[in-house]
Order: structure tokens, then C-alpha cells, then sequence
């Protein structure tokens, strides 16, 4: 790619040019020629061009006027770039129109990861895999266990939805310019089924959320703030001592489908679009 206007921080633009890393991230996707791929934030085509070499075809989605024109220069017809923000893209209507599941990959702008995450799990459904650049210290919270400091909301439904995978981290050098911290590349497969599956998903991150928006307070006490009354408090399996952070992904899921008979009286602290 022949664009070099100065990096634009409000779009989270660090590009990547370690040809070590580009290879070892394309390595690990291992993009086949059949399949229906899609780029977020593709920049200079650091990715882009080793992508093209293996696919015939792939999908981009790139903000940055300058950069998506000459994307779109590059590589005509055998390109679909769609100049918008990615979290306005219909994932469905990708893979409805190519028939096919999306195996999405990307450096992508970190301010934004979380949505992103959220735009993805909403339509897990249309999508086989996600492999994705992040800081480091949001790779860590996607894979954390129970009773550690990195557990929460996002470990929770990344790992319910997903199955998190930190593959190797990522130097700070490796970026021009140099971002302000390190990064990693996960993966996510939605392939497998969720087990055991909560009933209502609504209900699900209701619980999750609820709960962990009063991290240091006991599962009584955040159960009690969603309005489940104490006559239900005593027939669930939970120990309402523990702090949510005890609690592993099943607990929450088993949690949830025991509340399913007074989910209508459940009242979300926090409201659902506040990722994370
Ligand atoms: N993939 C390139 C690389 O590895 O060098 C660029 C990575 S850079 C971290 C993130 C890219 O995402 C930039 O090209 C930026 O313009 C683009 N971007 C930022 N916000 C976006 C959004 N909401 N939707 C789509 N692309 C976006």
C-alpha cells in the first residue's frame, strides 16, 4: 500500500509492519480459499495482503476514507470494502449473501474493543470464528478464571458465548506508531455449543451484570438489588456468600434458569448496551 498520511489517533490507527508477526498471525487464522473472511480495519493492508494472496476473495470494513479508497484501488473486484463503522455492519447479511459463516480477523482499534466483542457475540449465529489484536490486559480479562482480578463481565461472556484463546503477545515496536501498551491476538470459535445453556439470554446477562455491578457486595445482596425475594434467595444452589467473582460461568448460567419462573420481576440495574 502506497498511503502514508499521518496516523489518525481517533481511529485507534497503529499499524502493524513487523513481517514476523503479520506472518504469524495469518499462520494461526489460516484463511482456506472457500472461505467467507472479513477484515476489520484493514489500514495500509498489512494483513489485507498476505490475506489476498490465500483467498480469491474477502470482505474489509475500513473508517478511514483515504485508506478504504485505496484499498479499494489495490485490489478491485476481488475486495468488498465497506467504508463504515464496523459496529454499523449487518454480520448476517455478509454471510446470508455469501452463504456462508464469517471467519472474521483484525488489528483492530482498541478504544472500540468491547463493542465489537458485543456486535460479534449479538450475532454469533452468522459467525464460525473471531481472531483479533487487543491490548493485552483486555486478552487477559477474556480468559480469566474465577477468584482472580481479572474475572468479570467480559471473562464471563466471552467464555460463555465463545471459547477465548490468548495465542502469543505482541510487542509494542512491532506498531508504527508506538502504541502506549502491549498486545495479543485471541481467538474465539462460536461453534461449539454453550454447556450447560441458559434459557434466557436476556435474563442471563441480566444476572451477570447485575451482580458484578456491585463487585464487592455478596451474591445475596446483588440478587436482593435485582428484587428476587428472599422466600426465592433460599431455594437457589448458589452460595449467596460468595462475592461474584467465586462464582464460575456455569454457576451463572445454572443461576439464571433457576430465576426463569420470576424473570418478569427482575429488575436490570444496568441497562444491556453498557459493554462490559
Ligand atoms: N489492520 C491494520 C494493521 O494491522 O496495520 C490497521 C490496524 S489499526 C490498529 C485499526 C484500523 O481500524 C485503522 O485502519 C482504522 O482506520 C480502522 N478503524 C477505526 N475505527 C473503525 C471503525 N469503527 N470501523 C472500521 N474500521 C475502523
Amino acid at each position: 500500500m502506497s498511503i502514508h498520511s499521518r496516523p489518525k489517533k481517533s481511529l485507534g490507527q497503529n499499524f502493524l509492519h513487523d513481517t514476523n508477526v503479520i506472518q504469524k498471525i495469518i499462520r494461526s487464522f489460516d484463511a482456506q480459499p472457500t472461505e467467507n473472511v472479513l477484515e476489520i480495519g484493514p489500514g495500509r493492508g498489512a494483513l489485507t495482503s498476505m490475506l489476498m494472496e490465500q483467498l480469491p476473495h474477502l470482505t474489509a470494513v475500513e473508517l478511514d476514507n483515504e485508506l478504504a479508497a485505496s484499498l479499494q484501488m489495490t485490489y478491485g473486484d476481488r475486495l468488498t470494502l465497506l467504508h463504515q463503522d464496523i459496529l454499523s455492519v449487518d454480520l448476517r447479511a455478509i454471510a446470508a449473501e455469501r452463504g456462508k459463516k464469517l471467519r472474521i480477523i483484525g488489528n483492530i482499534p482498541y478504544n472500540i474493543t468491547s463493542p465489537i466483542l458485543f456486535h460479534v457475540i449479538d450475532t454469533r449465529d452468522a459467525v464460525q470464528d473471531f481472531m483479533v489484536m487487543m491490548q493485552t490486559e483486555v486478552a487477559a480479562r477474556l480468559v480469566a478464571k474465577p477468584r482472580t482480578k481479572d474475572y468479570g463481565i467480559l471473562s464471563i461472556f466471552a467464555q460463555y458465548y465463545a471459547a477465548p484463546r490468548l495465542l502469543f503477545g505482541v510487542s509494542r515496536n512491532s506498531f508504527f506508531p508506538i502504541p502506549a501498551v502491549t498486545s495479543a491476538v485471541v481467538s474465539m470459535n462460536f461453534t461449539t455449543p454453550a454447556d450447560p445453556t441458559a434459557e434466557n439470554d436476556v435474563l442471563f446477562r441480566t444476572i451477570v451484570r447485575g451482580t458484578f455491578g456491585k463487585r464487592r457486595k455478596t451474591m445475596r445482596n446483588g440478587l436482593k438489588s435485582l428484587n428476587v425475594p428472599p422466600e426465592v434467595l433460599d431455594t437457589l444452589s448458589v452460595n449467596l456468600d460468595w462475592r461474584p467473582e467465586e462464582l464460575t460461568v456455569a454457576d451463572f448460567v445454572l443461576l439464571s434458569n433457576q430465576l426463569l419462573p420470576i424473570a418478569g420481576i427482575i429488575t436490570p440495574l444496568v441497562s444491556d448496551d453498557e459493554h462490559a
